[in-house]
């Protein structure tokens, strides 16, 4: 039996809305909701994502631009530049393509990311609310946004009709990006999660031993099929492009897809990611009428 936990029927359902919501803001405020995005070309990955999330925005009838950092810049310039979109009552969203040159990715950046153009819930304030709920009804009622990678795994997990209440989840990666915030959230719904990184040992043991992986590091292969028992549910968050060019995730999608239901790379967890960013984006700019 072969389950696939799609993710492109709930990013469609999520975004379906949007334009007309995006209709409405301009009705309402005579300008486009906007979006401003910070990348920079070193890291090839992350600047394609942006690229992506721009040309999707504008897609959605969201106004969206890119920033372009150098591998020089440093942390003032940053500053500079996101007080001037904070200081712009014109510009709902920001997001900020990781990872960033060295010297721009300390705690000051986070501390300098207004909360309420924070789409993807990575500066201190949203981070800091996120982790200071205990329950899913806490983080609900947040007026800050949380991050949209992790957020995406719940959604889709629901979507899939997989209850999270008591189950045991490995997760795979500690970033701020994904797996902490992930973490957070999964014990937020009553999961019991264990949280790896590269010094955990017995990765295999411990993934043998959870209802449900979720792996987000980045190396393609890491989950093969003797890491996992049949019928374990296995969701796959890494994007990695592989020797042929194509883009494949840490799980060997192949040899685990009958074995057991597994999200695939690409159409899983990263359409309901760009889903729920427009979302906010939107979100962002009806809290400013409101
Ligand atoms: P990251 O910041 O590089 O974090 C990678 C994590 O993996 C780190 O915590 C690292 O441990 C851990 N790790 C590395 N090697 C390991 C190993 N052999 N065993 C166990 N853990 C290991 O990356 P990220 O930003 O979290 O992104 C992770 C992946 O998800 C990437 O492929 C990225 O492209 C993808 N991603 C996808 C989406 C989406 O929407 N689908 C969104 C964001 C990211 P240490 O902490 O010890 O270094």
């Amino acid at each position: 039996m072969t389950t696939i936990l799609e993710g492109r029927t709930l990013a469609n359902k999520i975004k379906e809305p949007l334009k007309q919501r995006a209709y409405e803001i301009y009705k309402k405020i005579g300008r486009r909701a906007s979006l401003i995005g910070f990348g920079w070309k070193g890291d090839a990955a992350g600047f394609y994502y942006l690229n992506k999330e721009v040309e999707a925005a504008r897609k959605t009838g969201i106004d969206a631009d890119i920033v372009l950092l150098e591998e020089s810049t440093q942390p003032k310039q940053l500053f500079t530049l996101l007080d001037a979109v904070f200081s712009k009552n014109t510009i709902d969203a920001i997001l900020i393509a990781k990872p960033l040159p060295p010297q721009l990715n300390g705690l000051d950046i986070a501390a300098n990311i207004n909360p309420a153009q924070d789409i993807d819930g990575a500066g201190l304030i949203s981070m800091g609310r996120l982790f200071m709920c205990k329950t899913w009804a806490e983080i609900e009622n947040l007026k800050t946004f949380i991050p949209c990678c992790p957020k995406a795994v719940i959604r889709l997990l629901e979507f899939h009709k997989i209850n999270l209440e008591g189950t045991k989840v490995a997760v795979i990666g500690r970033s701020n990006t994904v797996g902490s915030p992930l973490a957070k959230m999964l014990t937020a719904k009553n999961a019991t999660v264990t949280l790896c990184h590269s010094k955990t040992k017995n990765l295999k043991e411990i993934t043998l031993n959870n209802d449900i992986v979720i792996s987000a590091v980045g190396k393609i292969n890491l989950i093969k099929k003797d890491f996992v028992k049949k019928g374990t549910i296995l969701i796959d968050v890494a994007t990695v492009v592989n020797e042929e060019g194509k883009c494949v995730g840490d799980m060997d999608f192949e040899n685990l897809k009958d074995f057991c239901p597994i999200s695939p790379v690409p159409g899983g967890v990263g359409p309901v990611t760009l889903a729920c960013l427009l979302e906010n984006i939107i979100i962002s700019a009806e809290r400013k009428i409101k």
